[in-house]
């Protein structure tokens, strides 16, 4: 494992600075330094590259995104707790490393980065969907991202590559879909964190789509939610608060349908009626 870029074994550092794990923080560590290359792999080239990180803890993902050659690596961490370990990889590869203390969830991204930057993240799991949401929504198209490379639950993993008719389809389906080309790249074990979560995870890889649909994201999100809030039902009943038949009659879609059957396209056009 040190063979990667001669910095000690990561279960060494974690215990050198005392970094058990903690669940509030969603601290689940992956170890092994060949995957987490493969996690940097998937995201494309990084020679020269510029990253945005979030939640490097002991530096696992961090260290394998330097040494594929990454040319900056921007890491925002909320445990101070890792910070001296991570002072330690920004030591080995001077001026490469950025660390931010502070909540990802506060952070102006785009002010962070300056030239197109690729995220790459093995997420915490109780703020991931929100933070892929706020990646999702800036008003600005293409955005501040080139790519994103993402772990996440199993679960959530299947809902943001959902497909019309897919049970696992969705706000965040509709969302990933509009604006992005969303891919599953593999799933990781359990056993492959320590320590490990209860599910499988699996790492989510999306690219920018140029030019979505014109549509407004927060008229969008609107109506995906009136429409999966009661997505057994069918649109005119679900829809009823946003104008239920006749807005679907103006959108030009069957009020008899269900939320699940709608592509992504007709959302973006009830958006537009609305
Ligand atoms: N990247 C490391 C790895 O792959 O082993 C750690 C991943 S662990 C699943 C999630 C990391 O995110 C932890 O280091 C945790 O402290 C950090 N974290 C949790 N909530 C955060 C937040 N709101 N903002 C920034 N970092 C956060």
């Amino acid at each position: 494992m040190a063979a990667l870029d001669g910095l000690p074994p990561l279960r060494d550092v974690i215990q050198r600075h005392g970094l058990d794990a903690k669940k509030a923080l969603g601290q689940n560590f992956l170890l092994d330094l060949n995957l987490t290359q493969k996690i940097a792999r998937t995201a494309g080239p990084l020679e020269g590259a510029t990253v945005i990180e979030v939640g490097p803890g002991p530096g696992g993902l961090t260290r394998a995104i330097l040494a594929l050659g990454a040319k900056k690596v921007v890491a925002i961490e909320r445990d101070s707790r890792c910070l001296p370990a991570l002072a330690e990889i920004g030591a080995h590869y001077p001026e490469r490393l950025d660390v931010v203390e502070g909540d990802a969830l506060k952070v102006d991204f785009e002010a962070l980065a300056d030239g197109p930057v690729r995220i790459i993240a093995n997420l915490p799991y109780n703020v991931g969907t929100q933070l892929l949401v706020n990646w999702l929504l800036p008003g600005r198209w293409p955005p501040f991202w080139q790519s994103m490379t993402l772990m996440f639950q199993r679960e959530v993993g299947l809902r943001i590559v959902a497909s019309p008719d897919d049970d696992h389809y969705g706000r965040l389906g509709v969302l990933c879909g509009w604006r992005t080309k969303a891919s599953l790249a593999f799933d990781v074990p359990p056993q492959a964190f320590t320590p490990p979560p209860k599910v499988t995870s699996t790492v989510v890889h999306l690219e920018p789509i140029e030019v979505p649909i014109p549509c407004s994201p927060a008229v969008l999100e609107k109506v995906t939610q009136a429409a999966f809030g009661q997505r057994r039902k069918m649109l005119r009943q679900s829809l009823k608060p946003l104008g239920g038949e006749a807005l679907l009659a103006k959108a030009g879609i069957d009020p008899k349908r269900r939320a699940e059957t709608l592509s992504v396209e007709e959302f973006c056009r009830l958006a537009n009626c609305l």
